[in-house]
């Protein structure tokens, strides 16, 4: 730190300032999490200077027989997690890993059937603005409106009627189990591929707070940074079958070098995630998810799908009378980080929204429980009821610095 303050201040005051920013306000961001200093000291390791195109043993450059050994122990450990076949750990990010899957057996202009970016789903599961919606013929499904959980006779019904290549399960907001046993039914009666991308859940599978897709599934894609708590990243998971031409697709399909200090940093988080304190930090992320969900629902705030199974929530701001943009600007300005999200049949544009997403990795992470959730409940209903009034904001924002500086998440700041 004392060097990058000589070589390079203005960096080195910036990341100063990011790490009170992150210690003094409250993180809800669902995709979002904290690592563990040993990733963290991977992730900005000497390994950032090696070039390895290719795979572990059959690389395209000399020197690999180092980081061959970091790439082998991600690969493993994943394995070993998750219960896969197949592992490519390559993909720089999440949206690399889902193009990774639709270059191996896809050809522009195949038919997918991916969830509904409006009801939960992402990017790269077909939106148009995405490469996912201008190289292939998306065909949207969603959640049912009287549930706002999956409507699995939409997809059986669409599926028969639209005969797609591949079914693209998993979302960025929302707040149920899915059922990717009902989703291989499905693929199987039209002979369609499944693909689960189970970024947002990977912690909970891995420790098993949601039931492993894994058995069901021709691919499974994530990234590395959410739930699993790992550097950003993304990574593909297959069956034996498919091995090869997911690698080929990633690399040389897509990728040149890979990023060894990345993989390598991996490697760490996997193995953190294979002990037993993973699991107890799983768990609490989703009975911190469950309190909350509790204490916003006593405060008459409708959660879209009415719960949460897993660590996010939907709040559907509706009935409050604010947007999901007015929401997220009041509740940053709070000290409460959020984003604003549209929910399904949505009626204001991406840039408002009706909603925001919530999530629990990230407090999890430094420690918050039960009495935090309480707190963080009645924090979002006094802002959302009141987001103009700076004198409440301020207010808030004073109690959350309390509650912040009590479970510190980098307890060296202060040292600076
Ligand atoms: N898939 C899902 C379900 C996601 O929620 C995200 C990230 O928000 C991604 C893929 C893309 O990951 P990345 O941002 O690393 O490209």
């Amino acid at each position: 730190a004392a060097m990058l303050k000589q070589v390079d201040p203005e960096i080195s005051s910036i990341l100063l300032e990011e790490a009170y920013r992150q210690e003094r306000q409250v993180e809800l961001i669902a995709s979002e999490n904290f690592v563990s200093p040993a990733v963290l000291a991977t992730a900005g390791s000497v390994l950032t200077n090696k070039y390895a195109e290719g795979y572990p043993h059959k690389r395209y450059y000399g020197g690999c027989e180092v980081v061959d050994k970091a790439e082998d122990l991600a690969i493993e450990r994943a394995k070993q997690l998750f219960g896969c076949d197949h592992v490519n750990v390559q993909p720089h990010a999440g949206s690399q890993a889902n193009m990774g899957v639709y270059f191996s057996v896809l050809e522009p202009g195949d038919t997918i059937l991916a969830m509904n970016l409006s009801h939960g789903g992402h990017l790269t599961h077909g939106s148009p603005v995405n490469f996912s919606g201008k190289l292939y013929n998306v065909i949207p499904y969603g959640v049912s409106k009287d549930t706002e959980t999956i409507d699995f006779d939409e997809v059986r019904r669409l599926a028969k009627e639209h005969n797609p290549k591949m079914i693209v399960c998993g979302a960025s907001a929302y707040p149920r189990e899915i059922d990717a046993e009902a989703f291989r039914q499905i693929a199987d009666e039209v002979g369609a591929y499944l693909m689960f991308d189970i970024a947002h859940i990977a912690g909970l599978v891995a420790a098993g707070y949601h039931k492993n897709p894994v058995p069901f599934c021709d691919f499974l894609t994530t990234t590395t940074h959410k739930t699993l708590r790992g550097p950003r990243g993304g990574m593909i998971m297959c069956t034996a079958e498919h091995a090869k031409k997911i690698d080929s697709a990633i690399f040389p399909g897509m990728q040149g070098g890979p990023l060894m200090h990345i993989i390598a940093a991996k490697a760490v988080a996997f193995g953190e995630a294979l002990r037993p304190e993973f699991k107890d930090y799983q768990k609490k992320v989703v009975e911190n998810a469950s309190t909350l969900a509790e204490e916003l629902v006593k405060r008459d705030f409708h959660l879209v799908s009415g719960g949460t199974d897993n660590h996010l929530i939907l709040l559907n701001l509706t009935n409050k009378g604010v947007t999901g943009k007015a929401a997220q600007i009041a509740l940053d300005e709070a000290g409460i980080t959020v984003n604003k999200n549209t929910v399904p049949f949505e009626t204001l544009s991406p840039f408002i929204t009706s909603g925001i997403r919530v999530g629990t990795p990230a407090v999890t992470t430094r420690g918050f429980g039960k009495d935090e959730m309480v707190k963080i409940a009645e924090w979002i209903d006094r802002v959302v009821s009141s987001p103009e009034d700076k004198s409440v904001l301020k207010q808030v924002r004073s109690e959350l610095l309390e509650v912040c500086a009590a479970k510190p998440l980098y307890p060296w700041l202060d040292k600076e």
